[in-house]
C-alpha cells in the first residue's frame, strides 16, 4: 500500500528517530509500503520519517539500468561504520522536496551496519550512488535534510518554493 510522502518543511522530517527495538509484522509491512511508495514516486530512497513514522527505517534501490533486475534493501536501525577519506559530489534530489536539485560532497565510500527484515545483522561496503543514497537515507533518521548542506540563502530559497507548493497543493 502506497503511503502519502511529507513534504518539507514539515517537523516530522526535522527529528531524530529513535531505533527500532524489535522488527514486528507491522514494521515488515511499513517496509514493504515504502518500498511500493518509492518505486512509485518513482525514487531510489526512502526514510520512515518521510511517510510520517519516527522509527529507524530506511529503504533503497539504487539499481539505475531498467534492464537490470531489482535490488531492494529494507534497514533497520542502519549506521555509518567507516567512511573513505576520499569524497565525491553528487546532484541530489529528494522526494519530500520534489523538483529540487543540488550537488552535496560526502565520502565516496561507507561501511553500513544495519538489521535485516528478519532481524539479522549485516555489513556491506557501498560507493558510488549507492553511498550517497544510503548517507542521504541516514540523514533523514537524524533530521537531517539534503540542503542542509547548502548555503543558507540557496536553502530559504528552496524552502520557500516548497511553502508555495505546499499551498497550492492544499488549495487544490
Ligand atoms: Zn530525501
Amino acid at each position: 500500500m502506497k503511503r502519502p510522502i511529507l513534504i518539507h518543511p514539515d517537523p516530522r522530517l526535522k527529528k531524530v528517530c529513535p531505533p527500532v527495538a524489535d522488527i514486528s509484522d507491522e514494521l515488515r509491512a511499513l517496509a514493504d509500503d515504502m518500498l511500493e511508495t518509492m518505486y512509485d514516486a518513482p525514487g531510489i530512497g526512502l526514510a520512515a520519517p518521510q511517510v510520517g513514522v519516527l522509527d529507524r527505517l530506511i529503504v533503497l534501490d539504487c539499481v539505475k539500468d531498467e534492464a537490470a533486475p531489482a535490488q531492494p534493501m529494507v534497514m533497520f536501525n542502519p549506521e555509518v561504520l567507516a567512511v573513505s577519506d576520499e569524497l565525491n559530489v553528487y546532484e541530489e534530489g529528494c522526494l519530500s522536496i520534489p523538483d529540487q536539485y543540488a550537488e552535496v560532497e560526502r565520502p565516496r565510500e561507507v561501511r553500513i551496519g544495519w538489521l535485516d527484515r528478519d532481524g539479522n545483522p549485516q555489513e556491506q561496503d557501498f560507493d558510488g550512488l549507492w553511498a550517497t543514497c544510503v548517507q542521504h537515507e541516514i540523514d533523514h533518521l537524524n533530521g537531517k535534510l539534503f540542503i542542509d548542506y547548502l548555503k543558507p540563502l540557496r536553502r530559504q530559497m528552496i524552502t520557500r518554493k516548497m511553502q508555495k507548493l505546499k499551498r497550492e497543493k492544499a488549495r487544490a
